[in-house]
């Protein structure tokens, strides 16, 4: 690889998490595309995810500052770059007798986060990540939880919770003996309908549900007590691109989580040098029903990051997604897009008119706002983002403004 290439990797990965592995490299890189392949631009940090300034500073930095004084400069870019979007920190995190519940949030009525200690990695990173701050070594930026009885407690003192989704990082990088300690736990909570896993392994590892890794049948065995109990078992999948849907150990791992009764559903965000393209979306869509799937989201990237670099405006996405959507049949038309996941909660956009904006939040804290149409327009040029638009009047102001209230009850 050329030796820029290298260096550029090396600088931007001061402030964002690089990983990878040999299944990326081996089986999703099309290494003829050079750096332009999507795959490549998803997991190795490029140049341009950092503003000029910010990159002229660490190259120099790396050249002529101490190892305390480069930290130091690391951690003051980081900072600038929105480390804790939509208020995770501040207005997600539930409490029980006063005390904060570390890596729990709980945003919307029937659903709740959780951040087990043990699943803060993933099998590879991905260069737009939300949650790059997870992965870097500030501990002030983290946020995780070490104790299950805390979840367990607010799971059975808030019966109106339904859905608890295991996050991370990727909760599939837990070997069997741990993931079998929050299964088990989960199981047994009465009020406890769903059990979502948020994971990009299936893309970036997908040995795990596979003969080929050692863990596999216990880890099957143990998802499958998710079902046996009358729980239903969703498992949230992330892929970005078609060149993840292809291999024959993918295929295998689909089949043996559809055999033991999960429901796969897929989601990613629409990110410009990756997927910035209508015909990526509905091949990417069309694959994954043929393979039993089902499309769920096109989120925008989130205002956090890289942000300035992977986010499409918000005319380019909604064309992009309904261009894709009109290629494909009913049944593939199931990704609800494009979609912010902000503050207030998920917003959809739903059209563009003569300048005016149509939204709807498809979940809000306070769930009298939902499903509800409501305008804005842009307060600068080719927006982004939904802080990029202004209510058209007054009666849309409340959907643009966030009081404290945490979860409505
Ligand atoms: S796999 Fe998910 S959590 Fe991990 S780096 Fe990628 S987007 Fe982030």
């Amino acid at each position: 690889m050329d030796e820029t290439i290298v260096e550029d990797i090396k600088i931007v990965s001061e402030i964002y998490p690089f990983k990878t592995n040999n299944y990326v490299l081996d089986n999703l890189i099309d290494w003829e595309n050079g750096i332009d392949d999507p795959i490549f631009r998803l997991n190795f940090p490029h140049k341009e995810m950092l503003t000029e300034n910010d990159y002229d500073r660490l190259k120099w930095g790396r050249k002529n500052l101490s190892q305390a004084e480069l930290s130091k400069l690391v951690n003051e870019i980081r900072l600038t770059l929105n480390p804790h979007p939509a208020g995770q920190t501040s207005f997600n995190v539930p409490f029980e007798n006063g005390v904060k519940l570390e890596g729990l949030q709980h945003k919307y009525k029937n659903t709740v986060l959780y951040f087990p200690s043990h699943s803060q990695t993933c099998h590879a990173y991905c260069t737009f990540c939300f949650r790059w701050p997870q992965f870097v070594s500030n501990a002030d930026l983290k946020f995780q939880s070490k104790e299950l009885d805390s979840l367990v407690r607010y799971l059975n003192n808030n019966p109106q919770i339904t859905d608890v989704l295991l996050t991370g990082g990727d909760p599939m990088v837990m070997g069997p003996k741990i993931l079998a300690r929050y299964i088990d736990t989960l199981i047994e909570v009465k009020s406890l309908r769903n059990v979502r896993i948020g994971t990009k392994s299936l893309a970036f590892w997908p040995y795990k549900f596979t003969a080929a890794d050692d863990g596999c049948k216990e880890v099957l065995e143990i998802l499958r007590k998710v079902t046996t109990s009358g729980k239903h078992l969703a498992i949230m999948a992330h892929f970005n691109h078609p060149a993840e849907l292809k291999s024959d150990v993918l295929m295998e791992a689909i089949e043996n989580l559809r055999a033991i009764g999960a429901e796969i559903r897929t989601q990613a965000p629409l990110l410009r040098t990756i997927n910035n393209h209508s015909d990526t979306w509905a091949e990417m869509w069309d694959r994954q029903v043929q393979l039993g799937l089902i499309p769920y989201y096109m989120f925008l990237p989130r205002d956090t990051g890289a942000q300035h670099y992977f986010a499409e405006d918000l005319s380019t996405s909604l064309q992009i997604y309904r261009t894709a959507v009109q290629k494909l049949s009913g049944i593939c038309r199931t990704a609800k897009g494009p979609v912010m996941s902000t503050l207030h909660g998920k917003v959809e956009l739903l059209d563009i008119e003569d300048d005016v904006f149509y939204l709807r939040f498809l979940q809000h804290r306070d769930t009298r706002l939902t499903y509800k149409v409501f305008k804005g327009q842009a307060s600068i040029a080719n927006p982004k983002w939904l802080s990029d638009l202004a209510p058209m009047n007054s009666a849309d102001q409340h959907y643009f403004e966030m009081e404290e209230c945490i979860v409505e009850e």
